[in-house]
């Protein structure tokens, strides 16, 4: 098992949840607001590009060809086909280099399948599992996907909520400054027991 505090020093916080939980606007909010400084991890992914998002910041838009190609060379720490669309996402290994370059923390904004794979390989990682009371509403709200769509959606976001166990943290986002704040205190509540924990001394020196 590797961790990564022990291989480069990046504390790892996952937030999953399903799409209507609120969870873009509860990233720009914490990447604001939280006193411990967040790189969002920039995901690849191979699905179409929406109005207005840009490449590089929203996502990294690949082909499946390139997808493949970097999955191939070792270049995700975890990827998913996600919502069963045939579209997949992954996490790059180059975005924890990114977050330990800016001397931050990583947030990792996936799914329950990326979460489950990042919590095996790094089980000090922070996971936050994001839920709301009303998220098929919000879903239909956004209007931004075809009917289709949102049904595969609204099933996934079913079956996500059954593995919300997996993760240390529910946080309800019913009141956007409410689970803000909830999600800042967990983070430094992992900070101060970090700060507790004696130093170790390697055995070898
Ligand atoms: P969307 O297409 O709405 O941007 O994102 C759909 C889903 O993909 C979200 O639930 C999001 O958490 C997940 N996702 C985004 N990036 C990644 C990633 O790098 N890995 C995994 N496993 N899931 C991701």
């Amino acid at each position: 098992m590797r961790d990564v505090s022990a291989v480069n020093d990046v504390q790892i916080v996952v937030l999953s949840g399903p799409s209507g939980s609120g969870k873009s606007t509860i990233v720009r909010e914490l990447l604001l607001k939280s006193p411990i400084k967040l790189t969002l991890s920039v995901s690849a992914t191979t699905r179409p590009r929406r109005q207005g998002e840009v490449d590089g910041r929203d996502y990294y838009f690949l082909s499946q060809e390139e997808f493949q190609k970097r999955l191939a060379r070792g270049d995700f720490l975890e990827c998913a086909e996600v919502h069963s669309t045939g579209n997949w996402y992954g996490t790059l290994k180059s975005e924890l280099d990114r977050a330990k370059a800016d001397g931050t923390w990583a947030l990792l904004e996936i799914d329950v399948q990326g979460a489950k794979t990042i919590l095996e390989q790094f089980p000090n990682a922070i996971s936050i599992f994001l839920w709301t009371s009303d998220f098929e509403k919000r879903l239909r709200d956004r209007a931004t996907e075809t009917e289709e769509v949102i049904q595969k959606r609204v099933a996934t976001a079913k079956s996500e909520l059954e593995h919300a166990s997996m993760y240390a943290y529910k946080v309800l986002n019913d009141k956007l400054p409410v689970a803000v704040q909830e999600i800042i205190e967990i983070l430094q509540q992992h900070q101060r027991q970090a700060a507790d924990r004696p130093i170790e001394t390697s055995a070898t020196t």
